[in-house]
Formats: C-alpha cells, structure tokens, sequence
C-alpha cells in the first residue's frame, strides 16, 4: 500500500504541475528501477506514453531498454531532434542521466529548452520531460521550467513488501515476528541498500535471526554515514550521567513520555512534541543530554553534521539538508541530533547572510513547521548570536534552553559522576573544598581534571587520593578564563533573550549577576559581590567598585580570587588608595596566599595592621606563617590559642618546644604547659620534654596518661618527682618498682628485683625486705599511691604486701584489696585473712574472683563491688587549663604538692579513689 502511496503522492504532484502546464520535472534519486516503477504507474494512472532517453543507447524502450534504433550518434543534442517528428501529445519523455547528458553541453540544453518550449506552447498538460539523475544538476536556461519532485525514501509498508518479494525470489525465511523490526532497521535506506544489505545478511543466515539483524543495523549504519550528512550515533549515556541541568532532563522526560504514546497523546489533543533547542557555553552537556536522551526516549540518535550539508553547487546545501531531513524522516521515531546549527546560519542574524544560509533556513523552518514523521530534533549551539531571531520564537521548537556554567550543586553531582566510588571515599569536608575549587569551570573541564588526575594516579601507581585530585584541578585552566569575554557577551544575550535556564538556580542566575553588576544601586552590586556563584571576573570587576561595602563584600567573598588577594597584601601601606580595612580582610581570607600573608607577616612591627584573632581561626593556616605569628606576637591570648590549636604538625610542635624551652616568664610557661596537654602532641617529644628543668613544666607532663615510658624513665632518674610519678596510674612495671625500691641502698634494690624474677627463693626476698622496714613519711605517700593505682604490676603487690606484712590494718593494704589489678591468689589470701577491714575491702574489689567471693560469701561477707570509680583515667582537660591558670598566679607549683588541690575534684577519679 505504501509503495502505491508513495508513487501516488509522486503521481499526484506530476497530475497537478502537469495540469498546471508545467513542462519539466527533475527526479534526484539514484534507485532506478524504483523510479520506473514509480513513473510506470503514474504514466498509468494519467494515461500517458513513456519514452527513455538514456547515456549508453539514446532512445530506448522504457520497459524492455532495448535501443529503439541503431542510431550511430546517442548523445542527447543529437537525439532531441528525432523528437521534431514525433506527436508529443499524452507523452511523458523520460531522460535519465540527465546531469552527466546535460552538464557542459549547451547544444543539449538548448535543444531541450527548445522542446520544454514546444511543450508550453503547443502541448500544455498532455506532454512533460522527467530527467532523471542521482545528482542534482539543473542548467540556468531551463531552471524556471523545471520543477524539482523529490523522491521519498521508501516508506515502511513499502519495505515490507520489498522484503516479502525478495524473501519470496531468494528462498529467504523471515519469521513473522521478526519483520516489523526488519522493516524498522531497514527504514532510512534506498530500495537498492534495502537489497543489498538483505543479500548480505542471506548467505551466512538462510532464516533471518537476531544475528542477522545486528548485521543489517551495522550495514545501516555505514551507509548513512556514507551519505555524509547523517550520522547513526551509538549512545551509552543516561539522565543519570548528567550533573545538574535538571529543568531541562524534567522537560525531556515529560516529552518522552508523551512521545512513547504519541498516539494516545494526540487522541487527547496533545501535539507532538517537535524538539528543543539548547543553546549555551561550551562542554556544559550539550551534548551529553543529546545523547541521553536517545536513551530517554528510547529511539536512535541521527546526528546532523551542519558542516557537512553546505556544498560548494548552486543547490548543494539545499539538496543535503533535504537529503538528511528525508533520511530521518523515513528511520523514524528517532531523535535527529543537528549540532551546531548556527554553522548553517552564519551571518543570518546580522541580515548579511549569505543567500544558501537564507534558503536553508527557510527550507529548515519550513520542515519543522510541517514535518509529520516522528523525528524529535534536538539542536545544539553554542554561538546564539548566530541565529536568526524566528529560531528563537516559540512555535519553532517547542522550548529553547539555556545551559550555562553549572552552579555548586552541579559541580559536585558533576564530579560525583566523574569521581565515581571515589567520590564516595572523600570526607563531606574535602567534596565541599573540590567542588568550591570547580567554581567556574565547565563540565568538560571538571572531566579533564578528573582525567589527568586518574592518570596521574596510575602512573605513579597509587590509588587515586583527594590530594592528587585537588592538583589537577587547579592545575587545569578553565574554558570560562579562556574565553572570558566571550562568555560574558553569550551570559548577558541569553538572560535579554530570557531563554529557559536548563539548571534549576535557587537565588541569581549567572547571567543575572552580570547584568546586576551594573546596577547604579550599591545595594544590588553588593548582592552580587556576596554571591558564593559570582564568577572570578565579575568580582575582580567589582573589586574596584566605587562604594566600600560593595568592594569589601568582595574581599569577604570567600571565592574572592587569589590574585586580589594577592595584589591587596602586596600593596604599599603608604600607597593613597591603600585601605587597611581591605588589607586586613585578605589577610584573614582562607584563600590569602600563604608564602605573601608568610612575608607580609615577616615585616609587621606588631602594629594592628594583621588581625591576629581572625588568622588564627582560619585552620589553613601553614606552619610557616602560624610560627610567625606565634613569634611575632605580642599578644598571650594569641601565643595560647596556638599552643591549643588541634591542627598543629608534628614538625610545628617540635619548632613551638624549641622556641618555649628557654622562657622564664610565667606566660610563656603556661604556653608550653597548654601546649603539653594539647592532645596533638606527639608522644615523641615526651622524653625531651621530661629534661626539662622547671618543675611545673615536668608536673604537666607527668600527668599524660599516653606518657611514654622513655619519659618516666628519665623523670624517675630525677629523683625529684617520685610521688607525682605515683599518681598517674599509666606508669610502666619498671617504673613501679624502682619507686617502691627506693628506699633500700641500691645493692638491696637490685638483688630484690633479682629475686622477684620467676625461679627466685622468696627467702632471700623477704629477708631483704623485713631488714628495711620502711619508716620514711615521704615513702608512705608513694607506697598510698601506688597502692591505688589501678594498672598495679604482680610484682609490685607482692613487694607492696611484704612491705605491709605486719600491719594488715594500714591504708596500703586496705587500697590494696580493692584495688582491681591485686591478683587471683592474693585475693584469696586476704579473703582467708583474720582481718575483718581487710575482707570487707576485698568485697568491694570491681575484679573480685569466683574463688575468692566464695570464701568471702563462708564467711558472711557479701561483695559490694562498686567498680565504677576506679577505672577512671583520663586525664580532663580542666587539669591543665587550671595549671595554666595557677601559673599565670604564679601558684603552679603547690598544684602537685598541696592534697587540698586533689580533693578539690580536680584531679581524674583514679585519683579521687577510695582514700578511706
Ligand atoms: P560543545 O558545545 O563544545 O560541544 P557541549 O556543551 O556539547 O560542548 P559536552 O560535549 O556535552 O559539551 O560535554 C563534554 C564532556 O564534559 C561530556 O562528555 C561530559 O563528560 C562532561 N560534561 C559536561 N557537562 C556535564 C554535566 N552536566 N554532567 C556530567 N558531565 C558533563
């Protein structure tokens, strides 16, 4: 049916210009046999007689091509005259070849201008010539009598039954449920590629499969991309590879929707949707979201290469633009992808376009208003300026977007789309810095950031880290810096244009911006320089706005660029226009240069030019310039906040020590004490510090709970800090002993020591021992400490223990009882014990065994653990920060030594313990 329609439609148009009177058609088709058959039928249905003029044989016999005589000379000039004789009336002279019969030769030209006249004047609508040619070629001369009838590809039920006849003639099974799908692939393609790709496929598959079909989408593919003008794009990308833009993937997919039940749709009265136009800067996804629509819609993707089309002929342009709309018009649904349209407009805008430009457009507005077939155009541009105005109208598309720079939330959708999983491995701190470091960079650079970083990676054979990547984006220049003035200019066209952002854009629009930035109002350019979105050149321009509020909003920005924040540090203070308001903001501003705030920092004479407070808030400070300032100032509360800051290094800690180690003054003591207790320090300055000579210096040390055991070590060979030692509960076993042993001459010390190693005699222990009962006041105190401390060694019980042997009522056994380290057989042995105290205590071991409770529960003793108090370690933070405050009262040093201090509850509670 849809062959006859076809070949109506022909026979239509050749009834009605025959009718009209007019004398000459030219048939561009390169599918001959489809032509005769077309031309037979309407020759039919006018009742008119076919002749054929053809290059090889002259006159010959439309159906059979025999030559109609034996004619020495066939060249068309001389054949043309046969006709003089010939009764011309219910005659359709067919002329095929007619470009190669026709071009350069003027005899040809001339006698058929001679015949179209004849036919005018004598035989108007009963006589026409038809050339026939795969290419176009109309001569001057002849033009006003020669009407162009295009040839439309074959249709889809005219495939089938293309398909059907050749399955019959070549013995080709086609499963039924296969052939709407063979007619689809097949849609696009002349009745000639038709045959051919199916003679392809027939060999290797005698019964058409799935296989076969992948074949014949593949020869489809070539021959499209042989026509040169189209282009069969294979697409893998969805909505979901697109960051932001999300007005314009809501818009595609409400059309897709209605396009995948179109005819449901148009029952509803809803139009078909035509197609978007997408204007706007380079490599935001312009064409990612040709792409995924493809996807989107389900349909494949054509992509018109407007380059392409223009040809260097009279007609050219025209014939290609045909040829591609046709080519889509007959593989549809599909989605026809024109990028780049301005390229066919160029200088349209500006009223100097050129005539081609004029006629392609014309011929191009004109199909979208008409076209019936489902094809969804989507055209890309960067260039709007380039465009005639009625393309922008509405009516032409059925929307035209804008895509711009993309905002916050889509660079970081962008780089979450490029980063993949490792996006997912960055802190929630570290995407917010990469995404702020984007700003003002397009997709396509954000891509290419990510790309160098991954190589980079590679290269060096580590897994892809935020460092590397924070690299390759600043290293990267964005499109926006290098095109600057012209992104500005398309900004500006497309916010007066009022063209649909793509981006959903909470507050002012990039283009907005620009044009606020001109306000004569301070209050809207202020707007604008507060703005976390104002592009890099907008706030330099507004850097040196004539109202302060408006130039300082900028320095506040914190995107104000580093190259202002450059210049303003580097400034001369005695310069007029110097403004130490502004000054003060860069040096405060997180992205201030480190290596000028450093230099800027090395010549302050301590004068209020730096705002020490607000520096030291900012947590990127390098060490470089924290060490400056610490030096430089002049301020406690400054030199303080430092020694407390959370992001000291290792290396700044160790320079702060270096520094602090000489101070006299009870300030600079306190620096180094806060400093000590900063839980940042690295344990591997301990032992130094434990050197130290001052005494509040070694009291703030001895109380880390992470006290290396280098430190104790050298605190202990002191001899000066004994029973502060004692109190922190992490004192190594050696550490333990030696204070318990320090009573006894060092020859006793060692051979007790001996004696406690596995294998020993006891004997000699105890004897060593009961010789050197100790009467020592200060001792006791240590030997109460240890006896609390709740990491007590075995083997500092057992010399505790046979210290107390005698005296089962002292505070050192009763500690010793509930003390949770005191191990399994000596429970045991306190609960067998005769001492009443001594058992009640044990009760109340939170570590208390089976064994032991069992012996205590025989004789009447319930346990009454009350473990929470006794575990407790930690050292708060409070401790330090009222050593600091004693120091600066100059009181440091009764913080150890006085117990009122410790029952005042500032100490931890392993100290507060049970002290009954
Ligand atoms: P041009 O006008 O120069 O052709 P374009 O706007 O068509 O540019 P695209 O080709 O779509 O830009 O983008 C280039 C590449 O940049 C894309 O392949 C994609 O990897 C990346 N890209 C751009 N925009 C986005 C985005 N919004 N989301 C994810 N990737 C993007």
């Amino acid at each position: 049916m849809s062959a006859i329609n076809n070949a109506l439609s022909l026979n239509d148009k050749l009834h009605a210009h025959l009718s009209a009177g007019y004398p000459g058609f030219y048939i561009q088709s390169s599918e001959e046999a489809r032509v005769d058959r077309i031309l037979t039928l309407a020759a039919t249905n006018l009742q008119l007689h076919l002749m054929e003029w053809n290059l090889a044989y002259g006159w010959v016999d439309f159906r059979t091509k025999q030559p109609r005589t034996e004619a020495t000379q066939t060249e068309l000039a001389y054949c043309l005259p046969v006709l003089a004789d010939e009764d011309l009336s219910r005659k359709l002279i067919v002329i095929k070849d007619a470009k190669a019969a026709l071009e350069n030769q003027p005899l040809a030209i001339a006698r058929l201008k001679q015949l179209l006249n004849r036919i005018q004047r004598h035989h108007r609508g009963e006589c026409a010539v038809v050339l026939v040619a795969e290419s176009l070629f109309i001569a001057p001369q002849i033009e006003a009598q020669i009407t162009l009838l295009p040839l439309p590809l074959p249709g889809r039920e005219e495939i089938i039954e293309q398909i059907e006849s050749f399955a019959d003639e070549q013995n080709l099974i086609i499963p039924q449920a296969l052939l709407p799908r063979l007619a689809a692939t097949c849609s696009g393609l002349s009745e000639e590629e038709i045959r051919q790709v199916l003679s392809m496929v027939q060999h290797p598959h005698p019964e058409l499969n799935e296989a076969a079909l992948g074949l014949i989408h593949y020869e489809k593919e070539q021959i499209i991309a042989k026509s040169g003008v189209l282009e069969m794009v294979k697409v893998g990308e969805t909505a979901s590879d697109i960051g932001g833009l999300e007005n314009l993937k809501q818009w595609l997919k409400r059309r897709a929707e209605i396009f995948r039940r179109l005819d449901e749709a148009e029952g509803a009265g809803v139009t078909a949707p035509k197609g978007v136009l997408i204007a706007g800067m380079p490599g935001c996804g312009k064409s990612l979201t040709a792409k995924a629509a493809a996807h989107l819609f389900q349909l494949p993707l054509l992509r018109l290469d407007i380059g392409s089309l223009l040809g260097k002929y009279v007609g050219e342009s025209e014939h290609n633009m045909r040829r591609a709309l046709t080519m889509a018009e007959s593989v549809s649904p599909c989605i026809l992808w024109i990028d780049e349209l301005e390229k066919a407009f160029v200088g349209m805008g500006s009223g100097e376009g050129s005539e081609v430009s004029s006629r392609l457009f014309g011929y191009f507005l004109t199909w979208m208003q008409e076209k019936t077939g489902a094809v969804f155009v989507i055209a890309t541009a960067n260039n709007i300026s380039a465009l005639p105005a009625e393309l922008l109208r509405k009516g032409r598309f059925d929307e035209v977007f804008y895509v711009g720079f993309p905002n916050a939330k889509e660079r970081s959708a962008i780089l979450g789309i490029h980063l993949r999983q490792d996006w997912g491995q960055l802190t929630e701190q570290q995407q917010q810095t990469l995404t702020a470091l984007c700003r003002d960079y397009s997709g396509a650079d954000i891509q290419n950031a990510v790309g160098e970083a991954r190589e980079s990676a590679f290269l060096d054979g580590q897994p892809l880290t935020h460092e590397e990547i924070e690299r390759a984006i600043r290293a990267t220049v964005p499109l926006r810096e290098t095109l600057r003035e012209q992104v500005g200019k398309y900004e500006v066209l497309f916010e007066k244009l009022k063209l649909k952002p793509a981006s959903r854009v909470d507050g002012l629009s990039i283009a907005q911006m620009i044009q606020l930035a001109d306000s004569p109002n301070p209050v809207r350019r202020k707007e604008v320089a507060c703005h976390l979105e104002c592009p890099d050149d907008l706030l330099e321009k507004l850097s040196t706005d004539t109202d302060l509020e408006v130039r300082l909003s900028v320095y506040r920005n914190p995107n104000c660029t580093e190259r202002l924040l450059a210049s303003s540090l580097s400034k001369d203070k005695k310069a007029p226009d110097f403004d130490m308001s502004i000054y003060r903001l860069s040096c405060v501003h997180p992205r201030a240069p480190m290596d000028l705030l450093a230099s800027e920092l090395g010549k302050w004479d301590g004068s209020d030019y730096i705002q020490e407070e607000a520096l030291l808030a900012c947590s990127h400070l390098s060490d470089e310039v924290k060490l400056t300032l610490f030096n430089k100032s002049k301020s406690h509360q400054t030199r303080m906040d430092i020694c407390r800051q959370s992001t000291l290094s290792v290396e700044l800690q160790g320079q702060l020590i270096d520094t602090l180690w000489d101070a006299r003054l009870s300030q600079t003591c306190v620096q180094f004490i806060l400093l000590i207790a900063n839980p940042v320090l690295d344990p591997s300055y301990h032992k130094k510090i434990a050197s130290h000579n001052t005494v509040q210096i070694i009291d703030a040390l001895i109380c880390l709970e992470n006290l290396t055991s280098e430190a104790q070590m050298v605190i202990l060979a002191d001899g000066l800090h004994f029973l502060k030692l004692a109190k922190n509960p992490n004192i190594n076993q050696h550490v333990q002993l030696s204070l318990l042993l320090q009573a006894l001459p060092e020859s006793d010390a060692q051979s007790v020591l001996d004696a406690l190693k596995p294998g020993s005699t006891s004997v000699f222990f105890y004897n060593i021992i009961y010789s050197h009962p100790f009467q020592d006041s200060h001792f006791e105190e240590v030997y109460l400490e240890l006896s609390q401390n709740p990491n007590l060694s075995a083997d500092a019980v057992r010399v505790l223990v046979a210290f107390e042997r005698n005296d089962e009522n002292s505070s050192i056994m009763l500690n010793l009882a509930s003390n949770p380290s005191l191990p399994k057989h000596w429970q045991l042995e306190f609960a067998n014990s005769n001492n009443h105290w001594l058992k009640t205590r044990l009760a109340s071991n939170p570590k208390l065994q089976d064994a032991a409770r069992a012996r205590l529960q025989e004789q009447g003793i319930e346990s009454t653990d009350s473990s929470s108090d006794t575990s407790g370690t930690t050292l708060g933070a409070g401790v330090f920060e009222s050593m600091a405050r004693a120091a600066v009262s100059g009181s440091v040093g009764n913080i150890f030594g006085g117990a009122t201090m410790f029952q005042g509850g500032l100490f931890p509670s392993w100290f507060n313990g049970d002290k009954s």
